[in-house]
């Protein structure tokens, strides 16, 4: 199924992948973006480059309006049948003990009530209970909502275990109405990520410890995404997939 995807934190890391490869498969993307407008002007750059339209917004998803926003570019764009509720943030390493309220609202807004809101907006177009023709929603969760983050980010590590139970919640609501809603659960992936938390070196100082003794690549959890969105996975639906390389 092609036609329009959205791709949330699109601009960098493994929403980048995705935007791009969901553009190779088919897709028009619409690419949305935080803070950094000229990786979001590259990603669109390549997803032309595949022959698709693509559309750069800037938002903050965990901020309503913004919402409404990336959905009316996408409306803008045609059908919307993909939601790639990507964009998440880590924080730098904290206790429990020691974290700010305003640390804990950011951590769980943006990471958490920012995927319901993108989802609820997917499902009020794609559901064929509000008139719309099916769809795919692919959540980004993370290892570390099954292995705790202790003592780095524990906050992250919950709200990413959130998105584990909603996965499955939202796709067992939406399952008869031609929605189905995956996550992918990635392991350490060489993105930007790991700086924006204070660690820049982090893949390399844990690569020995990894099973494969390698990282994951963006592009190896964009095809994890681009699978389950794909008529491939079409009986998969509420499946959290590690792309951990067995981590
Ligand atoms: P990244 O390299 O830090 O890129 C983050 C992307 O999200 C950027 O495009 C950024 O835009 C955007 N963004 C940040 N805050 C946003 C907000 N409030 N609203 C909209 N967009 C926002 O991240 P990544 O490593 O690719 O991670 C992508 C997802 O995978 C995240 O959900 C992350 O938790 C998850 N994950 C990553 C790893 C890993 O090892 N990399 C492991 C497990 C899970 P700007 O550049 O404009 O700020």
């Amino acid at each position: 199924m092609s036609g329009v995807a959205i791709v949330t934190g699109g601009s960098r890391g493994i929403g980048r992948a995705a935007a791009v490869l969901l553009a190779e498969r088919g897709y028009d993307v619409v690419v949305n973006y935080q803070a950094n407008a000229q990786a979001a002007a590259d990603t669109v750059a390549a997803v032309e480059a595949h022959g698709r339209r693509g559309v750069a917004v800037q938002g903050d998803v965990g901020v309503e309006a913004d919402v409404m926003a990336i959905f009316a570019a996408a409306d803008k764009l045609g059908r919307l049948t993909a939601l790639v509720n990507n964009a998440g943030v880590i924080d730098t390493p904290a206790r429990v003990d020691a974290m700010s309220v305003a640390r804990l609202e950011r951590m769980f807004r943006i990471n958490m009530i920012g995927s319901f809101l993108c989802a609820r907006e997917a499902v009020k177009r794609m559901s064929t209970r509000h008139g719309g023709q099916g769809g795919g929603i692919v959540n980004l969760s993370s290892a570390a909502a099954v292995l705790t983050a202790a003592g780095q980010y524990v906050d992250y590590a919950a709200a990413k275990a959130g998105i584990d139970i909603f996965t499955l919640g939202l796709a067992r609501e939406v399952a008869a109405e031609g929605v189905r809603v995956n996550a992918v659960r990635p392991g350490i992936i060489d993105t930007d990520i790991h700086a924006s938390g204070g660690w820049p070196d982090r893949v390399a100082d844990m690569r020995d410890q990894l099973p494969m003794k390698r990282e994951g690549t963006a592009l190896e959890v964009a095809q994890a995404i681009a699978w389950l969105l794909s008529d491939e996975a079409s009986y998969t639906n509420g499946a959290v997939l590690n792309v951990t390389g067995g981590r």
